[in-house]
């Protein structure tokens, strides 16, 4: 079975480059700020996914004890290669 996806904590700015299969979660000033990952279908697309409460569109990210996380609601690009997919517990739900 393939591994889930590693959840990556980074303070203030995402990487210059992202690891595929890998969710980062950028922290600033003790807020999360917004989760990032490669799109997962292919198209190498940087998907960003805002985590502040009083900005709409909103992801709210869960952390489990296992070392993977979860994302709510799903994420759905509007444009470009169109993916919508859940992402639970480091796992790809595509809809
Ligand atoms: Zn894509």
């Amino acid at each position: 079975m393939v591994p889930p996806y590693a959840t990556v904590l980074v303070q203030d700015a995402l990487p210059k480059t992202l690891k595929r299969r890998t969710l980062y979660v950028v922290q600033e000033d003790g807020f999360e700020e917004q989760a990032a990952m490669i799109c997962p279908c292919g198209c190498k697309a940087t998907l960003q996914m805002n985590l502040l409460t009083d900005e709409r569109p909103c992801w709210r990210v869960t952390q489990h004890g296992d070392g993977t996380a979860s994302l709510h609601p799903s994420v759905w690009r509007k444009k470009d290669c169109k993916s919508h997919f859940w992402f639970r517990r480091g796992r790809v739900k595509w809809c």
